[in-house]
C-alpha cells in the first residue's frame, strides 16, 4: 500500500512564553496558522515484516531515528504492534531549521497517514496527544489550521477559518539553533503580547485589527545574533506588507497581505536581498 500526505509549513502569527516550566521547557502561548508551502510524505507499507527506512531529497537531513518522521512511525508501530516493512519518502519544499516546523509537519503527516492506512480510528486530538513527545509543534501540525496553542504545545484550540490571505515567506542563508535561542529567554524582560485581543479579533474575522496584535517575543533574541532579520522585516513593511515578522525561533521572516498583487510586489522587491522567497496562500 502506498499513501501520500501533504505536510504544510506553520507560521507563528504570535509567539509568547509566559514562563519556563520546571522541566526547563517554555510554556507557550501562540497563535499558529499553516501556509501552502508543503513537504510531501509518501509511505510505502510492505506485506512482510521489516523495519522503517526514511529517504529525503535533502542532504542536510538524517535518515535514522533522528528524523522526526521516523520517530512518528515508531510511535504508532509500537503502540499498535505493526511490524510491516515501511519506506518513508519525504519531498522537502519547506526550508530546514527555518522556524517553519518542517520536521514537525512531516511527523504529523506520518501519523495522519498511518492512522488512515491501518484504519486505527484515532481522532485528531488523540493523534495530537500521542505526538507531543516528538516536538512541541507536532500537535499543532496534526491539524494545520488557525489555532491558539498553549502548554507544552499540546493544547490546541481551533479558531475560525481565516479569510483568503497571502503570505510571503523569506528565508535568508542563516542558521539558527532553536535550543540556543530558547535558553536565552530572560523571563524578567519579555514584552508579553496581547494574545487575548488577537484571538478576539480573529474570532470576529477582523484581520485588519488582528495584525496589530501579532508579534514574536523571540525576535529580539534571534536578531541579536542576526540583525539582517530585522532589515528583511523592515524591507517587507516598506514594500507594503500588512504585517511582517519572524516565525518560531527564525530565521524565516514572513509577511501577510490581503492582496495577491501586493504579495508579488514584495517578492519582486526582495530580489537581490533574499534568494529564497515564496508567495503562497494561508490555509
Ligand atoms: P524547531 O524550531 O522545532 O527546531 P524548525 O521549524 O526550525 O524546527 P525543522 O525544519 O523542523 O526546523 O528542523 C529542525 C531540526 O529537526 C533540524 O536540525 C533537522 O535536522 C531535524 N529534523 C529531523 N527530521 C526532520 C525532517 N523530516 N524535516 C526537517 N528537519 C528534520
Amino acid at each position: 500500500m502506498i499513501i501520500t500526505e501533504k505536510a504544510p509549513a506553520k507560521l507563528n502569527l504570535s509567539l509568547d512564553t509566559p514562563l519556563r516550566y520546571l522541566d526547563g521547557l517554555p510554556q507557550w502561548d501562540m497563535v499558529m496558522i499553516s501556509a501552502d508551502l508543503a513537504d510531501y510524505v509518501t509511505i510505502e507499507i510492505g506485506e512482510h515484516r521489516g523495519g522503517v527506512k526514511v529517504y529525503t531529497d535533502s542532504s542536510f537531513l538524517p535518515n535514522d531515528q533522528r528524523n522526526l518522521a521516523f520517530q512518528a512511525a515508531n510511535i504508532l508501530r509500537n503502540r499498535f504492534h505493526h511490524r510491516e516493512a515501511m519506506t518513508i519518502r519525504i519531498k522537502k519544499h519547506i526550508p530546514v531549521a527555518a522556524g517553519l516546523g518542517g520536521g514537525s509537519s512531516d511527523a504529523a503527516a506520518v501519523l495522519r497517514a498511518l492512522n488512515r492506512a491501518w484504519d486505527l480510528g484515532l481522532s485528531l486530538p488523540e493523534l495530537a496527544k500521542l505526538s507531543l513527545s516528538i516536538d512541541s509543534d507536532v500537535p499543532y501540525c496534526i491539524y494545520n489550521k488557525l489555532a491558539h496553542v498553549t502548554g507544552h504545545g499540546e493544547q490546541v484550540e481551533l479558531l475560525p477559518q481565516p479569510p483568503h490571505y497571502w503570505a510571503v515567506i523569506a528565508k535568508q542563508q542563516i542558521s539558527v539553533s532553536t535550543p540556543q535561542i530558547l535558553r536565552q529567554i530572560d523571563y524578567t524582560k519579555v514584552h508579553h503580547l496581547n494574545n487575548k485581543a488577537l484571538i478576539a479579533a480573529l474570532k470576529k474575522n477582523d484581520w485588519l485589527a488582528a495584525t496589530k496584535y501579532m508579534g514574536n517575543v523571540l525576535e529580539p533574541i534571534t536578531m541579536q545574533y542576526h540583525p539582517e532579520i530585522g532589515r528583511l522585516k523592515e524591507k517587507m513593511l516598506q514594500l507594503g506588507a500588512d504585517m511582517a515578522q519572524m516565525s518560531g525561533t527564525g530565521p524565516t521572516v514572513f509577511a501577510i497581505c490581503h492582496k495577491e498583487s501586493r504579495a508579488h510586489r514584495i517578492q519582486n522587491g526582495l530580489r537581490g536581498f533574499c534568494r529564497n522567497v515564496n508567495v503562497v496562500t494561508l490555509l
